[in-house]
């Protein structure tokens, strides 16, 4: 990057860092988005002079509430909700819900920002938004679960709709989840509405909406590796987390001839030189999705090893698939998978890469395909289910499963369209800017508002 462009990204972040004090993972975001899209913008003054970058970085609208509720000994609990309405010149905002204690406003709006880029890339109507609270769902009866979403649902259903918000899971964000805060909607609003994604399928929701992220992301890695000739076939697979999106990547890519090899939570991790197939999955998905259990009982029943508070990354691959959380791939880690010869990383987490590790995939020239377009496939899906509520019809599960690998297969394209640098594509810059154009064409068409 030029002198002049580093010094325009430095004075634009100087003033969002002004702006938005303390909220570390949000600069991060942004800076990244912004050090792709600043030539772009320079070489279309349209842009620049709508002021669309300072437009895109404030959200149209921040809600923060209040969400009191009794556990189980009868005691009052209150917790914070949030939700971060982003941008709508695309379509009703669209973006999940989080549950976990870290949860604060400087990480949603990160979360909801990247949101915007990465639903535009997917080609379905749909702006950006997130969600979610510092609720801690881990130790929790289903009761107070139910008790507490009710509560979080009692504010934030006058502020949603499915022409205007359409929240759906993320981490600690579940069908469980989903189940009781769709419920608690149809009661307050007296309607039956596709207000919520990832619902049950005897209840609105989609086919292939759990496994979406997961699968997207595996095909995502498919196509990347196509570009150099190759598939995933026979690739030795590195995956972090043990939730919805790792389990559902550990199962495509097995389908796929990969032999995954780790998982982990927040423990630590596992490794199975074997490998994670079919049957020892359907014990993970036991484990995680209904004993609420930790990994490391995977390493006592497999006898296979178990490395407490460590990430996999030390271990080695071919192909490296984060997908538990934000930052949890450090310039150390990074350097750690180029030395064991890992050549491709498709995230299925939302920025699990530090800024430092990118540098390190983008020196080494691997495959890299950044969160905004690698787990595309979740939300992808979720306006699939948008649209089958608004048909009132289910499509087959080969029907969605079909649609959901053609756009990642035009995410990459897209990618591909505006990355290309010579030989080598920069899935970064592709991603960026492909998710950019639309929602700022669309901003500049509505005026000023
Ligand atoms: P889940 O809650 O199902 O699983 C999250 C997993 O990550 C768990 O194994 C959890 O371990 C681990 N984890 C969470 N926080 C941390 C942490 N701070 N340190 C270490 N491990 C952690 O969430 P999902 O699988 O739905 O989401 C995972 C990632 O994928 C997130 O970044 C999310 O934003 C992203 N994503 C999800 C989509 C979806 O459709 N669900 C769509 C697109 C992106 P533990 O149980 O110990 O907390």
């Amino acid at each position: 990057m030029s002198n002049v462009y580093e010094q325009k990204v430095n004075d634009f972040m100087a003033k969002v860092i002004a702006k938005n004090p303390s909220e570390t993972e949000f600069h991060q975001a942004v800076h990244e988005v912004v050090e792709s899209i600043i030539p772009y913008v320079e070489e279309n003054p349209q842009y620049k002079d709508a002021k669309i970058l300072e437009r895109v970085v404030e959200p149209e609208r921040v809600l923060l509430f209040r969400v009191p509720w009794l556990d189980d000994k009868g005691e009052v609990q209150v917790n914070r909700g949030f939700r971060i309405e982003m941008n709508s010149a695309i379509g009703p905002y669209k973006g999940g819900l989080r549950f976990h204690p870290t949860v604060n406003l400087g990480i949603l709006k990160f979360l909801a920002f990247e949101q915007v880029f990465k639903n535009s890339l997917t080609t379905l109507p749909m702006g950006g938004g997130k969600g979610g609270s510092d609720f801690d769902p881990k130790g929790k009866s289903d009761n107070e679960v139910m008790r507490f979403t009710q509560s979080f649902m009692s504010e934030l259903f006058r502020h949603i709709g499915p022409n205007t918000d359409v929240p759906a899971g993320d981490i600690g964000v579940g069908g469980r989840e989903i189940g009781f805060l769709f419920g608690q909607y149809k009661k307050l609003r007296n309607e039956f509405t596709g207000v919520l994604t990832g619902k049950g399928i005897e209840w609105g929701g989609s086919l292939i909406r759990p496994e979406a992220t997961g699968y997207g992301t595996v095909y995502f890695a498919e196509e990347m590796l196509k570009t150099r000739g190759d598939s995933m076939k026979g690739k030795v697979c590195t995956i972090s987390g043990s939730g919805n999106v790792a389990q559902y990547a550990t199962e495509k890519a097995t389908e796929f001839g990969a032999k995954v090899v780790t998982l982990s939570d927040s423990g630590g991790y596992i490794y199975d030189p074997e490998g994670i197939d079919a049957e020892k999955l359907a014990y993970v998905m036991e484990l995680k999705n209904v004993k609420r259990g930790r990994i490391s009982e995977y390493a006592e029943k497999y006898g296979c090893e178990y490395h407490p508070g460590k990430r996999p990354w030390e271990v080695k691959c071919d192909v490296a698939m984060p997908c538990a959380t934000q930052n949890e791939v450090n310039e150390e880690e990074a350097k750690m998978l180029m030395a064991n010869g890992c050549f491709v990383v498709s995230e299925g987490a939302n920025m699990p890469s530090y800024p430092e590790a990118i540098a390190v995939y983008m020196e080494h020239k691997i495959l890299y395909g950044l969160g905004k377009a690698a787990n595309a496939g979740g939300v992808a899906v979720s306006g699939l289910e948008m649209s089958q509520n608004s048909l009132r019809y289910g499509w087959t599960r080969e029907e969605v499963d079909a649609k959901l690998h053609q756009i990642m297969k035009d995410i990459h394209s897209t990618c591909v369209k505006y990355g290309k640098d010579g030989d080598y594509i920069d899935y970064v810059k592709g991603a960026n800017i492909g998710g950019f154009v639309k929602v700022a064409d669309a901003m500049i068409a509505q005026g000023v508002v």
